[in-house]
């Protein structure tokens, strides 16, 4: 007798809980389908049967909470509705996905399936169990975001009874709440939500902490109100002098925002002084743009209390990404405290609190599902071809989501999977070997990064290559997959042994001239002379071209000293050898017209041979002609230079034609002049490419602004002209800039 007493309370509670849900639902906007609702529901409870919840409740109490989460926290309809009170059937009881399917159509059956699919939670055992997870919330996500807004809501039943849960459990639950779902709430716009997940999570780490601040709060509540009184009361007499039908409201910090003010800035509870906000929520009138109407309040509130000038958030214009709209501004109040007021229209504070599920309500007026279909259509779009704003979007996922793992995409919207920390070079090289060792750096979420740049998670990723590009010793330093390290590794190795093949065959060449052997007696000469320790690490240095060949006979023969310039017209002019371009080092003549000399300026003969005239400052790459002075050494000017058209004219006989080899080792400082709007971040954007991508060298920055516009003076550090061309195109590229250009010395 008492048994069935109690099993009929039981069931009457379930059946009072259920008609809030429908009563809740009755009260909203949306078509009313009572019948499959009810359906729904009777057929979780009759599956849900018997079991109870680790808190001793039937079951179906936690999908029906769930429910009622889904359509007066969320505003979701029928179909979310059905879904939530179904999301555990799945997974628990016997029932299968084509069973739902059959009883409530694919859409419901959709969406429980993603719903079972992601129920074991986002942090398995290990790293490659969580990224399959992560990747599955991705994928559910984007298949119908309504899997998430439900996945939500059931987070945020199963936070509210977290206290039946054992400590470990409980732990591992706060984690994933604070990783995932209050930062999903947030970029879904769910901010109630998000606070709550926040709250909760706090509460059961650090109860504590979180008791301290609740009793801190509640012993400042009278004085608060009488603060709330005072502040609010000529407000109110306004507005309804202006004739606006409004809601005032105040806001206190949740604890964990309070908690978190009070760790970031290290200060007490009593230091904390934005506590309170006044949020107005007006009706807005007819004819008059909402916009207009926040600005409208905005002056009136200013007229009483003084704002604070660099405290206005305008989100009218410009509307959070997460589709938050509102006007904020911080005025004092009459004790010299600040107080943060928010206005906002009752749509906006609609979409505020139930995040972008209320757009479409307002965007027809229709109250349909297919509007909100459209607004998931847009989501999977973002996520198939992520743009800076689908980047936006997924920059909630980046929030240290995994600590060892982030996923990036490709142009093409391709996921991939990286460990953290890892680079555009680790990328290129996970692509393909070949993206890899031609990689000269990256674009990521459309804007130029060097390849040393470290990925986060969401990131767009476009790798750029040129077949010019080598890998390059430091390239080990940062890569952080064993994939690059290992390709990078096995390119040097294949590397060093094809240069000391080469280094062996330029030796035997030039030594064949001379007709010398190579001969342990001559090959020790050589080590000395060219102090290296070993016949490899000779013929390695001569196959990267850094030891001078022509100082052969010097080292093998004792060479006579004799001034350059006598040695230098003995010379035959023989025409140099083109295939040994790389470790040509040596000054060679080219078949040129008899009586014009002609000089190469190589790295090596620098200074003894030529050097650059200090006016024009040739780089190379410049058009140059020479000048042989009386010491036997080449200056070399710009032809464009005054003084060299000068020596031009008076000492025909000395000008000596010159021409550039390529310059690796030397740089050159160069000025570069770079005008554009002066918007935040602009010269950031140059600094990176000049200094990212080029690894360029700055020995000066001076940049003016004036009227918007900036001017930057970049002196810098170049090898050749090329580089200066190439880099100029590059920086041209950022949309704020309008002019480069090198200013060249006369
Ligand atoms: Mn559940």
């Amino acid at each position: 007798m008492e048994e069935n007493a109690k099993i009929l309370t039981e069931e009457e509670a379930i059946q009072q809980e259920f008609q809030r849900l429908l009563s809740e639902y009755k009260q909203t906007a949306h078509r009313q389908k009572i019948e499959i609702i009810t359906k729904a529901f009777n057929f979780a409870n009759a599956a849900h049967k018997g079991i109870r919840r680790r808190s001793g409740e039937p079951y179906i109490m936690h999908p029906l909470a769930v429910a009622r989460i889904v359509v007066k926290e969320i505003g979701l309809g029928s179909t979310s509705i059905c879904s939530a009170l179904l999301h555990d059937v799945v997974e628990d009881t016997d029932y299968t996905v084509e069973d739902i399917e059959n009883l409530f159509g694919p859409k419901i059956a959709s969406i429980v399936d993603g719903l079972t699919k992601i129920s074991g939670g986002v942090f398995g055992e290990h790293a490659s169990e969580q990224a399959e997870n992560f990747r599955k919330l991705l994928l559910t996500m984007s298949e119908d975001i309504r899997v998430i807004l439900i996945k939500i809501a059931d987070r945020l039943h199963n936070m509210r009874t977290l206290g039946s849960m054992p400590t470990a459990k409980q732990l591992k639950i706060i984690g994933e709440t604070l990783y995932i779902y209050a930062p999903l709430a947030h970029r879904l716009g769910l901010f109630p939500i998000k606070t709550e997940l926040e709250n909760l999570s706090f509460k059961y780490e650090h109860p504590d902490t979180y008791a301290m601040i609740e009793q801190k709060i509640a012993a400042d509540k009278a004085a608060r109100k009488e603060f709330y009184d005072q502040f609010s009361a000529p407000i109110n007499k306004k507005l309804t002098a202006l004739g606006y039908q409004f809601v005032l409201t105040a806001r206190i910090k949740s604890v964990y925002s309070i908690w978190k003010k009070m760790s970031t800035r290290n200060i007490p509870f009593e230091e904390i002084y934005d506590l309170l906000a006044l949020r107005i929520i007006f009706k807005p009138k007819p004819d008059i743009s909402e916009k207009e109407q926040c600005w409208m309040i905005y002056s009136a509130i200013t007229e009483i209390y003084k704002p604070h000038p660099e405290r206005i958030r305008d989100w009218i214009s410009t509307p959070k990404a997460n589709g938050y709209e509102a006007l904020h501004v911080t005025v004092m109040g009459q004790d010299g405290q600040w107080v943060e007021v928010q206005i906002r229209s009752e749509r906006m504070h609609e979409i505020a609190e139930k995040g972008l599920a209320a757009h479409w309500k307002y965007k027809t007026g229709e109250h349909d599902e297919s509007e909100l279909d459209k607004w998931l259509k847009t989501i999977k779009e973002m996520l198939k071809h992520p743009e800076p704003n689908a980047i936006d979007f997924m920059d909630t996922f980046k929030l240290n989501l995994f600590a060892s793992e982030i996923f990036v995409f490709t142009p093409k919207g391709e996921i991939k999977t990286l460990p953290q920390g890892a680079t555009a070079l680790d990328f290129a090289f996970m692509l393909h070997s070949d993206l890899g060792l031609r990689c000269i750096g990256a674009k990521v979420n459309h804007k130029l990064v060097p390849l040393n740049y470290v990925l986060k998670g969401g990131d767009q990723v476009e790798v750029l290559t040129s077949k010019k590009q080598t890998p390059q010793k430091e390239w080990l330093d940062f890569v952080t997959t064993a994939r690059a390290q290992s390709r990078i590794k096995a390119y040097f190795r294949r590397e060093e042994r094809l240069r000391i093949l080469q280094g062996e065959k330029a030796l035997k060449t030039e030594m064949g001239k001379l007709e010398l052997p190579l001969d342990t007696e001559n090959l020790n000469k050589l080590l000395s002379y060219y102090k290296v320790l070993s016949k490899n690490e000779l013929l390695r240095q001569i196959g990267y071209g850094n030891l001078n060949l022509s100082e052969l006979p010097k080292a093998l023969i004792k060479p006579k000293q004799e001034n350059i310039f006598l040695r230098y017209l003995k010379r035959p002019f023989t025409s140099s050898n083109s295939n040994n371009t790389n470790t040509a080092t040596q000054v060679t003549t080219t078949a040129i017209p008899p009586k014009e000399h002609n000089i190469i300026l190589t790295e090596e003969n620098a200074d003894k041979q030529y050097q650059l005239a200090p006016c024009c400052r040739p780089i190379p790459g410049d058009n140059i002609m020479g000048y042989l002075d009386d010491s036997g050494v080449v200056i070399i000017h710009k032809r464009q230079c005054p003084i060299a058209t000068k020596l031009k004219t008076n000492f025909g006989s000395r000008i000596v034609t010159a021409e550039w080899q390529t310059h690796k080792l030397f740089s050159f400082v160069e000025t570069l002049e770079i005008r554009g709007i002066d918007k935040m971040g602009v010269i950031i954007e140059i600094l990176k490419i000049i200094s990212g991508k080029y690894s360029m060298n700055i020995k000066a920055l001076k940049v003016e602004s004036e009227a918007g516009i900036f001017t930057g003076t970049f002196e810098i550090y170049v090898h050749d002209t090329e580089e200066i061309k190439e880099l100029c195109e590059n920086i041209r590229k950022i949309r704020e800039v309008n002019s480069v250009q090198r200013i060249e010395k006369q």
